[in-house]
């Protein structure tokens, strides 16, 4: 008899839309959002929120790569898709799959214009990246005559967008300079104005740069993190809902005697008697090894109980000493926002890694909207 996985990522669309609604009621009713669901919508699992999404008719959706475009298109997503990190290797792809690619360089534009020169295209839509301080991709100000001479040679392409990008929305130390940044950027969409002679969308906000930046919203918005739950703040994080759950189940109870150890290399020795939980989740399902030895826990009938040596590539084993649970129960791990946060902050990193190491082969399992 075939049961449900004992380990499975739960993904609740009620959570989604209630982040959705909260970003939307941060912006103008005019404010379009890019709903960003690049790297499987942060390890959800992207197609299925993309297809919810589509429902409440979010006006784009951002990934990073023109591949993530294509499983979108091929699942029958009709949604505008911007892709911010598109490469020569497969940007000929844009056009079968209808995908807006993000432009910020030179090299990345004439190879384009050439494509679009070739397959006849007029008006293609294209979305120009500024760099306004993070120094990862995107033109700078004093390219701009460049590319407008480009662009306006004949019709092939078209700027749908301008958009840059915030280094530090989420840090208050870094006020100044996220207002250099959304200066130059209003000074490169005013030099933009002047020089076509059609509109096209301004773009700089991440989810933090939304909750912390009005000023910053211009008339789009992309939305990543927050949909899924989080917003670098606890303040903020409050207002949002848990999207995803890890479940699995104790698979083995083992005693430990004094003097035992458990898992590799015997790194924990029990100096007292201890019980200890074999959970069947590993490494290669994106728990980090740096979780071992005490640092991350898991949650059984509501308890943590910690990790108990080094974790293993398909399993680890978990403190229930104090716990009354049996072989069978049910096992949590990021059961709220707050234990994913302190699970980042205990090994340096942040709710954004956490939650896109979760692998693939975990199943996902959509909780559907009631
Ligand atoms: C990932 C990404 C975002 C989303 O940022 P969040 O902090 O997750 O909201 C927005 N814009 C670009 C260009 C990105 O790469």
């Amino acid at each position: 008899m075939l049961q449900k996985p004992n380990t499975f990522l739960s993904v609740d669309l009620n959570a989604l839309v209630h982040n959705y609604l909260f970003f939307k009621s941060k912006t103008k009713d005019s404010t379009k959002l890019v709903a960003v669901i690049k790297a499987f919508a942060y390890g959800h699992e992207a197609i299925e929120i993309a297809k919810y999404l589509e429902s409440l008719e979010v006006d784009y959706f951002g990934v990073a790569y023109i591949q993530e475009g294509i499983k979108l298109r091929k699942a029958g997503i009709k949604t505008p898709i911007i892709v911010f990190h598109s490469q020569l290797s497969d940007i000929e792809e844009c056009f079968k799959y209808q995908l807006e690619p993000s432009i910020y360089s030179f090299r990345v534009l004439n190879y384009f214009l050439e494509l679009t020169n070739i397959h006849k295209l007029t008006n293609f839509p294209i979305h120009i990246m500024f760099n306004t301080g993070m120094n990862r991709l995107g033109f700078s100000q004093k390219d701009i005559s460049q590319i407008v001479s480009l662009v306006s040679k004949n019709n092939n392409l078209k700027i749908a967008s301008i958009l840059s990008h915030l280094v530090a929305s989420e840090d208050s130390n870094q006020k100044h300079f996220t207002q250099n940044q959304i200066n130059l950027f209003s000074s490169i969409i005013d030099e933009f104005e002047s020089q076509l002679p059609y509109s096209f969308d301004k773009h700089i906000a991440n989810s933090t740069g939304v909750l912390n930046y009005s000023e910053a919203h211009f008339n789009m918005v992309r939305v990543g993190i927050g949909l899924y739950g989080y917003a670098n703040d606890k303040k903020w994080t409050k207002r949002l809902r848990n999207v995803s759950k890890l479940h699995s189940i104790i698979s083995q109870i083992h005693l430990i005697k004094k003097g035992e150890s458990v898992g590799y290399n015997r790194v924990f020795k029990a100096e007292k008697k201890t019980i200890s939980a074999t959970i069947s989740i590993g490494y290669a399902d994106g728990i980090p090894r740096s979780w071992g030895n005490g640092v991350g826990y898991v949650t059984i009938k509501g308890e943590k109980a910690y990790i108990l040596g080094n974790v293993t590539m398909d399993m680890l084993m978990v403190d229930v000493t104090n716990i009354a649970c049996k072989e069978g129960d049910e096992v949590l791990f990021f059961e709220t926002q707050e234990i994913v946060e302190d699970l980042a902050l205990r090994t340096n990193t942040i709710s954004y890694e956490v939650l896109t190491a979760i692998s693939q082969r975990i199943p996902r399992i959509i909780v559907p909207k009631i």
